[in-house]
């Protein structure tokens, strides 16, 4: 209706909620002038403060002991990190000098944050946890009641400049049926476990504060809007859609296909032997992204051959005879490792990750190479290297690949290799593009940056322009060009990279039945009339709407 306000962010749930608001409790403020603690009451202090950290620390054990999944995870490392011995010896030691014990709470934990967000990417996610630690304890030590998320009485949309994963694990999905932050990126904390409760979620919406408890709003998810005013029969409406699609995604089975029967290739993003067992029972068709970096960021020196070769036959046989493709360590960047990223780097994001660690350590990708083939026991499997910028670089790993009976291919997160990708292609079986770094490269703007969250979403003209000349050459060679990173995951976006010519969807094994349901209702020409419409449009909300009323039409 024409008298609505709407607020935009970044939808990372999808789903539609219509409800009234609730704000999550105030932080504590502390006050500006505090007297020095006398030295004869500083033992006692540190006393206070070591009870309140143990409170909360034991308060988000208990929760974790109810939850589950991601929620279960994230709520123990919270409990950890409350009783980090670093962060409670800085406190300790300002208390020791006279610093009252809350003002310490904050001022240390200002120089961690600080400290976090200088090593940037996933460190800098973990900001969010440690400031929430910190209103916790402060809030204990002046005697005042927890901050964060209160107990709403009917269904309603939580709004929060930013939620911790205390507040987000604890939600109950019956009565929190939306949730819209002012901060956090996609791949935040909020965004993790919103997921796993299968809540609609906005992130980075401006200007958010502007709405007051109690107003009435209808979110969606997918488009990642927040509106006010809207007249309750097309909220109904709006709502009961949703509850069909959701329905239709309950029911879902595999083998994804198109509503004329069309086969897609869907199959699941992994990262360990857990990873692959999950998506063994789920409808995935295999693997489509084995992040191996991921099994060893916390390893001091590089496994043994022996050792990544049971990790990695762990994944391959998850899938007997089916289609596993493993990513060479994608070591740098927001996943350093330290047997890999040897040097400091001003940027890191363009520094040595990848494929590049090969030029001076050629033993790292030699070594995984081989355990790969140890663990494929003469299966030809699917292994592709990261950060691939040149023809070189591509010749080279297929070479390394052949010589061990491995099915050689790239990832496409460099326009560069999206702009000459027959060229590439020649070398190679197969492509696979990797969404997440091809729209940060292409975009020149951070992907884990909350404020440039408008520039990163796939939907940007020019990363669909990429994508679909990177499929184009796939098709003309005749070789399989899938994609991987989290374009995949979006139900329209998924449609349109099948009518650009996208030939597998490989991810996240939670976002499968949305996408699987989504394929299901659209024809191989709307799926092409949607990949055109959307790239003639010149900003990434018209491509998105274009592509969605293509879908629509019969
Ligand atoms: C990508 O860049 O899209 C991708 C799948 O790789 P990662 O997210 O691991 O960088
Ligand atoms: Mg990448």
């Amino acid at each position: 209706m024409s008298t609505a306000t709407e607020y935009r962010g970044t939808g990372v749930v999808p789903g539609v909620a219509h409800a009234p608001a609730i704000w999550t409790a105030p932080r504590p403020q502390l006050p500006e002038h505090s007297p020095t603690i006398p030295e004869g009451g500083r033992e006692e202090e540190v006393a206070r403060f070591s009870a309140a950290a143990a409170t909360v620390a034991g308060r988000l054990a208990e929760r974790a002991s109810h939850a589950t999944g991601v929620a279960a995870n994230v709520l123990e490392a919270n409990a950890s990190l409350a009783r980090d011995k670093g962060w409670h010896k800085a406190i300790i030691k300002l208390v020791n000098k006279g610093v009252p014990a809350p003002q310490a709470t904050a001022r240390a934990t200002d120089e961690f944050v600080a400290m976090f967000e200088k090593i940037g990417g996933l460190m800098a996610e973990r900001a969010t946890d440690l400031r929430d630690i910190r209103d916790r304890v402060i809030a204990e030590l002046l005697g005042r009641p927890e901050p964060g998320v209160p107990a709403p009485s009917e269904p309603s949309i939580l709004l929060a400049d930013d939620l911790a994963p205390a507040d987000t694990a604890g939600l109950d999905p019956t009565l929190v049926i939306g949730l819209v932050t002012e901060l956090g990126g996609p791949t935040s904390h909020t965004a993790i476990i919103s997921r796993q409760l299968g809540i609609p979620c906005i992130v980075a919406v401006d200007g958010l504060s502007a709405i007051a408890t109690g107003e009435l709003l209808l979110v969606d998810g997918e488009q990642g809007t927040i509106r006010l005013g809207v007249d309750a029969a097309s909220a109904t409406s709006l709502v009961e859609a949703d509850e069909q699609r959701r329905e239709a995604i309950r029911s879902w089975r595999g083998p994804a296909q198109l509503a004329d029967g069309t086969p897609v290739d869907v199959l699941a993003n992994v990262q360990d032997g857990a990873g692959a067992a999950r998506a063994a029972a789920s409808e995935a068709q295999g693997i489509g992204l084995f992040r191996t970096e991921l099994c060893f960021l916390s390893a001091e020196k590089e496994p043994t051959v022996e050792e990544q070769t049971a990790i990695y036959a762990d994944v391959i046989n998850a899938f007997p005879g089916k289609k596993v493709v493993v990513r060479t360590l994608d070591a740098g960047s927001d996943k350093p490792l330290k047997f890999a990223n040897m040097d400091e780097e001003e940027n890191p994001a363009m520094g040595v990750r990848g494929i590049r660690i090969a030029t001076d350590q050629p033993a790292i990708l030699t070594n995984q190479l081989d355990a790969i083939q140890a663990a494929s026991k003469g299966e030809p499997t699917w292994v592709m290297a990261p950060m691939i910028a040149t023809v070189d670089e591509a010749r080279s790993f297929a070479e390394q690949c052949r010589e061990r009976g491995l099915k050689p291919g790239i990832m496409v997160e460099v326009p560069a290799v999206a702009v000459q990708a027959e060229k590439f292609l020649e070398h190679v079986e197969f492509m696979s593009i990797g969404t997440n770094d091809l729209t940060q490269y292409t975009m020149a703007a951070d992907r884990m940056s909350a404020k440039l969250a408008s520039l990163t979403t796939p939907w940007q003209p020019a990363v669909l322009e990429l994508i679909a000349m990177t499929a184009a050459a796939g098709q003309k060679l005749g070789k399989p060009v899938g994609v991987c990173g989290e374009a995949a995951a979006s139900p329209v976006l998924a449609c349109v990279l099948v009518g650009m010519g996208v030939t597998s969807l490989s991810m996240a094994v939670a976002a499968i039945p949305a996408v699987g349901a989504q394929l299901a209702q659209v024809t191989p020409e709307q799926c092409k009339a949607a990949a055109q419409a959307a790239l003639a449009a010149t900003d990434p909300t018209a491509a998105a709407e274009a592509a969605r009323t293509a879908l629509a039409q019969a």
